[in-house]
C-alpha cells in the first residue's frame, strides 16, 4: 500500500506559541519547528504537506469566518489527499470541530483536529504526541468524519467540549462514547464511528455571523437582562436552562417575553447546563410552558454543536420554522 498523504492545516493556537513578555504568543518558525518534528519519524508516519496560515490566530479569537475558511481550505484539497489534520487552539476548537463537521458532510476521509495544552516547543509537551497520534488517524480508512485527537483520545468532533483547562485530558463527548483509545496501539471502536457514506455532500455557504446568542439562566436573573437580549432581534438564543430543560416560570413574565420573540422569528433552543443528559422539556411543570412558548429543545447536542448548527442553517439560508425543524434532525451524529 502506498504511504498516505495528509494535509496538515496549521491555524493557530498553543500548539504553534512560545512565551513572550506578553505571555504565549504565536512563534515565528513553528513550520520549521513542525516539520524537525515529524521528519524525525522518517518513513513510519505518512506523508504530510503543512498549509500553515500566515496570520495564526488565538481560537478564543475565531469567529464563523475563521470555520469557513478551514472548511473551504479542506475542500479545495480534498483530493490531494488521504486525510486532514487541523491544528487548532484547544479553547474553541469544539466549536471548529462541530462546523467543519456540518460543512464537510458525507466525508469520505478521516478529519482530525488536534492542538496541545502546552507548546510544542516547551517542557513537557503534549502537542508533539497529539499531533503525530492524529497524523497517524488521519491515514486511517476506518474513519470518514471530523474527530478531535487529545491525550489518547479520539472523540467525535460535533459531540466534544472543553472539560479542563489544566488537565491534558482537556476534552470529553459527555453523551457520546469515545470513537477510540489511543495506547500503544489505537483501539477503534467501530460501532461508535459513523460509518462511510456513499459520497460527499460538502455545504460550504457564507458565514455571515447570524445573531445567536447565549442566555444563560441563574437563580434570580432579572428579566430585564433578558428583555434587553431579545430587544435585539436576535435570529435565535441558546437558553441555557437547569437540569432536564428547567427554567423558572413563577412570574410569568419570562415566558410571555420567549413567546412573543418566537412569534416574531426568534429561534429558542433549549440546552441544559449539565453536561451530560438529555433535555425533555416537559419533564417539571416548570417549563412545561416552554413548549408553548415555542422553544425546541436541543436534545443531546452540545453546546458547541448547537450553536455552530444554527450558524450553519442560517447561512444556508434558513428561515426560522426550517431552523427549528432542521435543529434536531441528525446530520452527521450530533444529536442521538
Ligand atoms: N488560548 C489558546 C487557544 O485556544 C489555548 C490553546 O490552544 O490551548 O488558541
Amino acid at each position: 500500500m502506498s504511504r498516505k498523504h495528509i494535509g496538515v492545516i496549521y491555524t493557530g493556537g498553543t500548539v504553534g506559541m512560545a512565551m513572550t513578555p506578553q505571555g504565549y504568543a504565536p512563534m515565528p518558525d513553528f513550520a520549521a519547528v513542525l516539520s524537525r518534528l515529524l521528519g524525525s519519524h522518517g518513513e513510519l508516519l505518512p506523508r504530510h504537506t503543512l498549509h500553515a496560515y500566515d496570520d495564526p490566530i488565538d481560537s478564543t479569537n475565531a469567529t464563523p469566518l475563521d470555520w469557513q475558511r478551514i472548511g473551504r481550505d479542506i475542500a479545495a484539497r480534498y483530493h490531494d489527499h488521504d486525510g486532514f489534520v487541523v491544528l487548532h487552539g484547544t479553547d474553541t476548537m469544539a466549536y471548529t470541530a462541530s462546523a467543519l463537521s456540518f460543512m464537510l458532510q458525507g466525508l469520505r476521509k478521516p478529519v482530525i483536529v488536534t492542538g496541545s495544552q502546552i507548546p510544542l516547543g516547551a517542557p513537557r509537551s503534549d502537542a508533539a504526541q497529539n499531533v503525530i497520534t492524529a497524523l497517524q488517524l488521519a491515514a486511517s480508512e476506518a474513519i470518514s468524519e471530523v474527530a478531535i485527537c487529545f491525550a489518547g483520545r479520539l472523540l467525535r468532533g460535533n459531540r466534544a467540549t472543553k472539560v479542563s483547562a489544566s488537565r491534558m485530558e482537556a476534552f470529553d463527548t459527555p453523551n457520546y462514547p469515545h470513537l477510540a483509545e489511543i495506547g500503544i496501539e489505537p483501539r477503534l471502536n467501530a460501532s461508535a464511528l459513523l460509518p462511510k457514506p456513499e459520497r460527499e455532500n460538502f455545504q460550504l455557504p457564507d458565514y455571515a455571523e447570524a445573531l445567536v446568542l447565549p442566555l444563560r439562566f441563574v437563580p434570580g436573573l432579572p428579566l430585564r437582562a433578558v428583555e434587553a437580549m431579545l430587544a435585539l432581534k436576535p435570529q435565535a438564543v441558546i437558553l441555557e436552562c437547569y437540569g432536564s430543560g428547567n427554567a423558572p416560570d413563577r412570574d410569568p413574565a419570562l415566558l410571555q417575553m420567549l413567546a412573543r420573540a418566537s412569534a416574531e422569528g426568534t429561534v429558542l433552543v433549549a440546552r441544559s447546563q449539565c453536561l451530560h443528559g438529555e433535555v425533555h422539556i416537559g419533564t417539571y411543570a416548570a417549563g412545561a410552558g416552554m413548549t408553548a412558548a415555542g422553544v425546541v429543545g436541543a436534545r443531546d447536542m452540545s453546546y458547541e454543536a448547537v450553536f455552530a448548527k444554527l450558524q450553519h442553517l442560517f447561512a444556508l439560508g434558513m428561515t426560522a420554522g426550517e431552523v427549528r425543524r432542521e435543529l434536531v434532525r441528525d446530520v452527521c451524529g450530533e444529536v442521538s
